[in-house]
This record gives structure tokens, C-alpha cells and sequence, in this order.
């Protein structure tokens, strides 16, 4: 058995009037959401990132340029999928993803449900394989000033291939 890890990171600077994805869920009470080429959801972009990376594939400004119109405004559930289908092209499963968002405000605990059961559902793996994790930095650093969000991501794969 072959079994590799990548982690993955990102990060965004909020802004108000924009919506507020993350994981493939709106956080529909936010005042801010993400400045981004595509919906912005920062917590997709760090998973996709951990999933490449564990295959050496390279990142996702290389697969999905922001200089490309095609991906626009693009839901990230779209990219992942696509990421998703490049591991599994290469004969590898995904084991487990982790995924720890850093933002200190809004509240987004009552989502994480939610934003597990999306993540499993467009990756096509069981809910208690993913994680997702929210922490403040205690109003440290930019985070902390609620100027941006940043994520973390690792991602085990295997294959039982060669
Ligand atoms: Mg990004």
C-alpha cells in the first residue's frame, strides 16, 4: 500500500457586502465575506491544496489560475470535485482530510456539521473522515482584527496500487 499526506494553506482578507463560503457552506449572517477571483472560500482552497499535495500535483493557482475567466466567481465545490477526481485518475482513495479555520469572527461553530457533511458529500467519503475545526487567535494578528481568515488543511490518501 502506498499512503501519502499533503497539507494545505490559505488565506483571504474579508471585506463587506460579499458573501462568506466556507467548506461549501454559506455563513448566510456574516457582514463580510471573502475578496476573492472565485467565491472565496479559503477552508476549500487550503483541502485542495493538502490533496495535491499529497500527490506532488503541483497547487491550485496552477490548476485553476486566477488569470483564467473561466474560473470566475467559480464555486469551490467545483474545484474540489475536480481535485478529487485527479486523485482518484491516479488510483489513490482519500483516508481522512483535517481542516482547521482560523477566524475570529463571525461564530461559525454551529456550522461545522454542516460544513463536515458538505466536504464528505462533494469528496464522495463518509462524514467521519473529515474534519473541520474553527478557533479564534484571540484577537491576535490579522485574524484577530478580523481582517482575513486563514486556513490549514492536511489530507492522508492511499492506493492500493503498485
Ligand atoms: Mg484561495
Amino acid at each position: 500500500m502506498d499512503i501519502r499526506t499533503g497539507q494545505g494553506y490559505d488565506v483571504h482578507a474579508m471585506a463587506e457586502g460579499l458573501r462568506m463560503w466556507l467548506c461549501g457552506v454559506e455563513v448566510k449572517d456574516s457582514p463580510v465575506g471573502f475578496v476573492a477571483h472565485s467565491d472565496g472560500d479559503v477552508a476549500i482552497h487550503a483541502l485542495c491544496d493538502a490533496l495535491l499535495g499529497a500527490l506532488a500535483l503541483g497547487d491550485i493557482g496552477h490548476h485553476f489560475p486566477d488569470t483564467d475567466d473561466k474560473w470566475k466567481g467559480v464555486d469551490s465545490k467545483i474545484l474540489l470535485r475536480e481535485v478529487t477526481a485527479m486523485v482518484r485518475e491516479r488510483g489513490y482513495e482519500i483516508s481522512n482530510v483535517d481542516v482547521t479555520i482560523a477566524l475570529q469572527a463571525p461564530k461559525i461553530g454551529y456550522l461545522i456539521q454542516d460544513m463536515r457533511q458538505s466536504l464528505a458529500s462533494v469528496m464522495g467519503i463518509e462524514v467521519s473522515r473529515v474534519s473541520v475545526k474553527a478557533t479564534t487567535t484571540e484577537k491576535l494578528g490579522f485574524v484577530g482584527r478580523k481582517e482575513g481568515c486563514e486556513v490549514w488543511a492536511s489530507a492522508l490518501v492511499f492506493s492500493n496500487l503498485g
